[in-house]
């Protein structure tokens, strides 16, 4: 979601007649945009301006924009009293008011609404992947998470503003599209007619798009799989077979307080499910080790759950206590040394998946996305369909971004591969 806000404001000053630069110094606007949801990335988000004040011009406007700015709010202004604006992740659209109001400070953390995508103006050049947001906000209010107080409540944007953002990345350049939400597959729109539409019917008007080749959703919550949507990775070639679909903890324990869905046979089936509509799908997940009163026996059951899921391409953190969520307030928090013990047998375990999952794909042929040149200049990197990097010797000329590319090695972190002529 935040590369795609800052794709966004991006095109937005361009309109504005600024340019991007990535020398600090030589900046007239700088602007940080901000992760909230562990306390580190919060952390950082002031050592990295306490350093930006230091460097810039004394002429340069800088402020935060994102969860951060919702999150700190007017107090930011208290800790960083040179800041010129604290801008939510639902108000980045007004930054334009600062550059023509440069003596002011420009403080707005309103969620009531989405307006943003209708004040944006439209990317006229879309990278071959383009990020498409259905929806912002979540209502699940998991006991550890900022984002419902963040980003809000949940607010499905209308179809078809979604469908007209997808033909112009289409027409624009764009092979892939990732649709994108909190709750992505909590997608719900009705028409003026009453008539509803779901992801499921998102996906299928973007695969009408001869220009786009690939697609993909992120971030999925497990029981709002309705079955249209597997169905739909049975029956669309274009659909990516590849889903993030977070489980967060293994023990059922954990996840009543987390307030997440506590029922792993519910979970165990939805990816039956989607094993027996598409038997080559890969799923991935993020996990929080050391929740409030996690105790061995329910740290064993996460380490189980990854195991027998074989989960690739995963997240895994140590819980990090974030304001104005309940399971911060919980009784028996974990100390850090037993959170780090936790974290690192359940990477082990994740990077075993991964090794492995890598390893099987020896031999074979996958289309995949060009990324662009490696550090050397001298690879291409490749994304295959299930998210892995692939390095490939870097032909002659110009090539098609999606190719056919056979896999002849592999590691935990990547593939190589030969582009098939
Ligand atoms: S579903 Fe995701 S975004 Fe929503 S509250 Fe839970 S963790 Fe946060």
């Amino acid at each position: 979601m935040n590369v795609y806000d800052g794709q966004r404001i991006a095109v937005m000053l361009e309109k504005h007649g600024l340019s991007q630069t990535e020398n600090l110094e030589e900046a007239d606007l700088i602007i940080l945009n901000t992760c909230a949801v562990r306390e580190k990335a919060t952390n950082k988000v002031y050592s990295a301006l306490g350093r930006i004040r230091r460097a810039k011009k004394t002429s340069a406007l800088f402020g935060i924009v994102g969860c951060v700015a919702r999150e700190s709010g007017g107090d930011a202004f208290k800790r960083i009293p040179e800041l010129n604006f604290v801008l939510g992740p639902q108000s980045y659209h007004k930054l334009p008011e600062i550059i023509n109001n440069p003596d002011t400070k420009l403080l707005n953390i309103d969620l009531t609404g989405i307006e943003k995508f209708d004040e944006l103006p439209q990317i006229t050049k879309s990278p071959t992947l383009a990020y498409i947001p259905i929806q912002e906000g979540c209502n699940h209010c998991c006991t550890y998470c900022i984002v419902p107080y963040t980003r809000g409540r949940e607010i499905s944007r209308p179809f078809a503003d979604v469908v007209k953002d997808t033909i112009n990345a289409a027409k624009s350049g764009a092979i892939e599209i990732c649709f994108l939400g909190q709750n992505v597959n909590g997608y719900k729109y009705t028409d003026e007619n009453g008539k509803l539409y779901r992801l499921s019917d998102l996906i299928k008007e973007a695969a009408k798009l001869p220009e786009i080749q690939r697609i993909r959703f992120t971030s999925s919550y497990p029981t709002e799989m309705s079955d249209d949507l597997i169905e739909m990775f049975g029956t669309e070639p274009k659909l990516l077979p590849f889903l993030n679909m977070p489980i967060q903890s293994g023990s059922p324990r954990t996840l009543k307080r987390m307030n997440r869905p506590d029922d792993i046979e519910v979970y165990r089936n939805i990816v039956k499910k989607l094993k027996s509509v598409c038997p080559d799908i890969q799923i991935s997940s993020d996990f929080i080790v050391g929740f409030p009163d996690e105790s061995d026996e329910d740290f064993e059951e996460t380490l189980n759950i990854a195991k027998e899921i074989k989960y690739i391409n995963s997240y895994s953190f140590k819980y990090s206590p974030r304001p104005h969520t309940a399971a911060a307030l919980m009784p028996n928090q974990i100390s850090e040394q037993i959170k780090s013990v936790r974290l690192q047998r359940l990477d082990a375990q994740l990077n075993e998946n991964q090794r492995e999952f890598n390893m099987s794909c020896i031999g074979k042929e996958m289309v995949c996305l060009c990324e662009g040149d490696d550090k050397t200049k001298r690879h291409l990197v490749f994304r295959t369909p299930y998210m892995q990097q692939c390095i490939v010797e870097k032909p002659d000329g110009d090539i098609a971004p999606l190719q056919k590319i056979k896999i002849t090695d592999a590691n935990k972190a990547s593939l190589r591969g030969e582009i098939i002529k």
